[in-house]
């Protein structure tokens, strides 16, 4: 045998040790836990194995695990039921409906009634038209497997020519854009393909999903290619696969078997899809996240001198936290926002003036600033004591702290202890449980919101405002002086 085998096994465990390191990260930052759930719909023993199998993985690698069984005549209705109520589980970041289902279901309306956001396994359109389009959004598993199967192998893609024979919506469509991405050269066959062997002859890639047993010969193959065998079709008691696999271990440089090929690793790609929805659940990935604060007005420094620092920030994609509506009222807040595009406020007390309420303390009224705030969802952070120390309120009893959180802004405390107004964590914790009744479950939602409002480590955001932050912008106003204009 000339080729190196491709292990579904090993391509799994490769991946499975980056989410682990990436779970452990996020629980840190967040204690967020990823929580994957399956629906299942009768006892297809095949769909049964595999779902008891993804159960047992997910468990293993610290996933909150969850399995929805129905019975095989369950309703169309009850089963878009069980998926409207995961896609409102908070707890539930990814999920997918096993396949195939009875046939009084049409697997299309089941499928699209996904919330796009926990499509763990990338089959919904809006996902696929993401992958068109080039967007992010969550790769069909079945495809992304074989994405990291030809990783595995380090071998270049780019310039490289894949021939994919098998063009089914979880299969060759989604796997030929992922190819392309990462510039290859795509040829898609199916069926109706005119002198399949020549085409896969010129393959540097080729990737059989057919179902049909050894369709793929020995001469087929260019020698030193990566032929990678998709199709799982049982013959007798055994699972065969697309490819001849003793003929084409002789001329190909990778091969996969079957089974042990792609298999093992599409329950993996399930979980790396969960964990990345997961993580952008809590809007600490991807984003670039910082919070820290460029005093606004308040502090001194108007928000218009700054807009070079905020254009800089903004292109670095961080986060931007603005203390603002204390002294200057919600003017500053609006400054804020549409100045220096802050991404969460602080204090923001203020805003309170924008808002008209009975009185029992119920909004009756928003202006435009506050009903804007409460439509963005942008977080306010309170920092109650520090609110009185700078005498934005007269007295912490008469803090509208309790009455944003109960008109459902999206207000957290204070993250940060405060030197100035010597005011900590826990005072601010205590201060709101003992002054305004917040219970632990109120606690709980605080956290969630801080946490949702994105923010790093103290020591890391240190870390980004001295070494990159600070230093780009300094870089930066010397690129401007240096202008002769
Ligand atoms: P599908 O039936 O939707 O598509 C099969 C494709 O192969 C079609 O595009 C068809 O045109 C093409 N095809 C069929 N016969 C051909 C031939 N003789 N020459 C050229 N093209 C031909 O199937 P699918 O859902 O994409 O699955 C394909 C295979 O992959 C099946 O064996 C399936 O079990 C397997 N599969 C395995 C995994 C896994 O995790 N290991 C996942 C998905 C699919």
């Amino acid at each position: 045998m000339t080729a190196k085998l491709i292990k579904g096994d090993e391509v799994a465990n490769k991946v499975r040790m980056e989410i682990s390191a990436e779970l452990k990260d996020l629980y840190e930052k967040t204690d967020q836990v990823p929580g994957l759930a399956v629906v299942i719909v009768g006892e297809n023993p095949a769909s049964l194995s595999y779902v008891i199998n993804k159960e047992k993985q997910s468990k293993k690698l610290g996933f909150n695990s969850e399995v929805y069984r129905l019975p095989a005549d369950a309703s169309e209705e009850k089963i878009l039921k069980v998926i409207q109520q995961l896609n409102e589980d908070d707890k539930i970041h990814g999920f997918m409906v096993q396949l195939p289902l009875p046939e009084h279901v049409d697997e299309k309306v089941i499928i699209d009634a996904i919330d796009p956001e926990k499509d763990a396994e990338g089959t919904h359109p809006i996902n696929m038209g993401k992958l068109f389009s080039d967007e992010k959004g969550y790769p069909a598993c079945t495809a992304y497997s074989i994405m990291q199967m030809i990783e595995f192998t380090r071998q270049p893609v780019y310039g490289k020519t894949a021939v994919l024979i098998g063009r089914s919506n979880i299969v060759g469509k989604p796997l030929s854009l992922l190819l392309l991405r990462r510039n290859a050269s795509i040829s898609i066959c199916h069926s109706y393909t005119n002198d399949l062997p020549e085409i896969c002859r010129e393959a540097d890639i080729l990737i059989s999903a057919s179902g049909k047993p050894e369709l793929v010969r020995g001469d087929w193959v260019k020698p030193g290619a990566i032929v990678i065998d998709v199709g799982v079709t049982p013959v007798g008691d055994k699972l065969t696969g697309d490819v001849a696999f003793e003929e084409v271990k002789e001329i190909a440089g990778w091969v996969s078997p079957v089974p042990g090929g792609v298999g093992p690793i599409t329950i993996t790609m399930l979980m790396k899809n969960t964990l990345e929805a997961a993580e952008l659940a809590v809007g600490f990935r991807n984003q670039g996240v910082v919070g820290f604060d460029l005093a606004g007005e308040e502090g001194g420094y108007p928000p218009k001198k700054h807009i070079d620092a905020f254009q800089y920030i903004k292109e670095k994609n961080f986060h931007i936290t603005i203390h603002a509506g204390e002294a200057f009222g919600k003017e500053s807040i609006w400054q804020a926002i549409q100045i220096c595009g802050a991404h969460r406020i602080g204090h923001a007390t203020r805003l309170i003036e924008d808002m008209v309420f009975d009185k029992n303390g119920n909004i009756i009224a928003l202006g435009e600033l506050a009903q804007y705030i409460l439509d963005t969802r942008l977080p306010l952070e309170i920092c109650l004591l520090s609110n009185v120390h700078t005498g934005a309120v007269d007295k912490i009893e008469n803090h509208p702290f309790i009455k944003l959180y109960k008109s459902k802004f999206r207000v957290f405390l204070n993250t940060d202890d405060r030197l100035m107004s010597d005011t900590t964590l826990t005072k601010e914790y205590l201060t709101a449980s003992e002054l305004f009744g917040i219970n632990l479950d109120d606690i709980e939602k605080l956290n969630i919101n801080a946490m949702k409002s994105s923010f790093l480590k103290h020591t890391e955001r240190l870390e980004y405002i001295y070494k990159i932050i600070k230093p780009g912008y300094q870089k930066m106003r010397e690129n401007l002086l240096s202008l002769k204009i």
